[in-house]
């Protein structure tokens, strides 16, 4: 991708200039531009459906075996992987990870087109018993043309979790990245053309959610939204497919309580709890923003939690050494402050952070210093609400039935993680703590094998697993006379 041309975008299989407003990228960490585009406008939203509709149904693409199916998904993933370093460093300038961490999501887009290229072989059809003079038989059919929305804050994961079970599927997809973190689903995409897809069953379109999130989510010919992004749009995409009696599924917001019982081995929970939190900068559905701690421990364990804080190492994410980047954008930095501001002015205490950095190498860049508050309620506003930053809440717990009570008491429910030494405990609470993922002696790890996804505001449906696939297929059943 030649950064310095102003970006095609993918339209139906055909590479062009979007029609909407031409605007820059930037690189969080400089503030530098990374490239032009002109964002789609709603003309290239209608190409792209109607293109993706005629190349569903002309390409022949739902009707191949799922083995030829799986070849040239397969073929996307070595692709990926032969191109996983030149994507890991345009990611990075997509959004500010730190290179380490953008490598990983390399390695898991990857991974996720090898993973749906081999559910689409094993997916099975059943026949029902006889029960007498008929048996019936149930096949999954494609849908047509899937929509996926997608955030900023993993761009090539994110896409590669909608893209490959849709087209695994059979069907056609036309991904809506984040306005300002589109190169990866552009370079995805071009490998998706290298690889054989046939064209016209990948579009992407950059730019507003409002405008072309919008449109794409209204229009007839798309048959399921997959959305991954904030609650409230999640909520709205909600209303719009209710009209249209769509199905949809949603990866939405967290603010996931991560739990230290008395007994855990206290270096593994202190590490676990520093990466649960400010990894991706806290910009992370999954970030454990909430911890609780049992009382006995709460002094000594915050005091380390505190150093290990301030050990992490923050800078230039090319460097390798690096453990946190900058925040997104400038915008997104004063949301940051704004929330540590109310939760200061609610009665919390500072124990570190709270703050920019100082140095000439944080000038441009939207860095934060990772940030830990105490004396807040689980019933402060900073307890209860997304920050989407490197912001922890700590509370002690004293009652296992208190904990539970509060570490539910929230909108979200999305994950949770819980560090102990004792397997019953580890069990009960486990199994009491209402989430999506319950991590136990482990954060943030994730398996394509196994289903993802939250309850209440954090989401409905399931992504990843082998199952993930029949999202984007429609149960049918065949009666045969016999
Ligand atoms: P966002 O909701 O603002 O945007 C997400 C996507 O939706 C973007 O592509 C955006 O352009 C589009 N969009 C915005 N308005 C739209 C509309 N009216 N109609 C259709 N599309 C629209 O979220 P964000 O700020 O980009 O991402 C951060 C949020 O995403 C956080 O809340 C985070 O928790 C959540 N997230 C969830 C998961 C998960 O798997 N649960 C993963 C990553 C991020």
């Amino acid at each position: 991708m030649n950064l310095d041309q102003i970006q095609p975008i993918c339209i139906a299989g055909e590479w062009r200039l979007g029609q909407g407003d031409l605007y820059a990228t930037h690189y969080p960490a400089t503030g530098a531009a990374v490239t032009r585009l002109h964002a789609a406008s709603l003309d290239d939203v209608e190409q792209a459906i109607v293109g993706a509709q005629r190349a569903f149904e002309t390409s022949g693409w739902a009707q191949r075996k799922p083995h030829e199916r799986a070849a040239v998904l397969y073929r996307i993933a070595q692709l990926i992987r032969e191109r996983s370093e030149e994507l890991a460093q345009l990611q990075r300038l997509d959004n500010g990870k730190p290179i380490k961490e953008t490598r990983n999501l390399v390695a898991s887009a990857a991974g996720t087109f090898q993973f749906f290229a081999a559910a689409c072989e094993t997916l099975e059809e059943s026949i029902t018993p006889s029960r007498g003079d008929y048996l019936t038989m149930s096949v999954y059919e494609p849908m047509g043309v899937v929509a996926a929305i997608t955030p900023w804050n993993s761009p090539i994961a994110s896409e590669a979790q909608k893209m490959a079970p849709a087209l695994a599927a059979g069907n056609a997809v036309v991904v809506k990245p984040a306005e300002i973190t589109p190169l990866a689903a552009l370079a995805l995409a071009r490998i998706c053309d290298e690889a054989g897809l046939p064209r016209g069953l990948v579009s992407i379109l950059p730019g507003k959610g409002s405008l072309i999130g919008d449109a794409l989510t209204r229009h007839p010919l798309v048959k399921r939204v997959s959305f991954t992004g904030g609650t409230r749009t999640g909520k709205h995409i909600a209303r719009i497919a209710a009209d249209k009696m769509m199905p949809v599924s949603m990866e939405l917001g967290g603010k996931s309580p991560t739990i230290v019982l008395e007994d855990a081995d206290l270096d593994h929970a202190v590490a676990g709890v520093l990466y649960g939190i400010f990894s991706s900068s806290g910009e992370s559905c999954i970030a454990g923003s909430r911890l609780f701690v049992a009382r006995p421990l709460y002094d000594a364990f915050m005091a380390r939690l505190v150093e290990g804080a301030k050990g992490i190492r923050i800078g230039d994410p090319a460097d390798e050494a690096t453990q946190m980047g900058p925040l997104i954008s400038a915008a997104h930095r004063e949301s940051v402050e704004r929330y540590v501001d109310m939760g200061l002015s609610e009665g919390g205490r500072l124990l570190t952070g709270g703050e920019r950095p100082q140095g000439a190498a944080f000038e441009q860049g939207y860095f934060y210093t990772p940030t830990i508050i105490v004396g807040l309620g689980n019933d402060a506003r900073l307890c209860q609400e997304e920050v989407f930053g490197p912001v922890l809440v700590a509370l002690p717990f004293d009652d296992e039935a208190a904990l539970v009570r509060q570490a539910n008491d929230s909108l979200y429910a999305l994950a949770a993680g819980i560090w102990t030494r004792d397997f019953q405990k580890a069990w009960r609470l486990g199994r009491a703590i209402q989430a999506g993922t319950v991590w136990i002696n482990t954060y943030k790890q994730f398996s394509i094998s196994t289903p993802f996804g939250g309850w209440r505001d954090s989401g409905l449906g399931r992504e990843k697993g082998r199952l993930g696939i029949l999202q984007y297929m429609e149960q049918k059943a065949l009666y045969w006379g016999l």
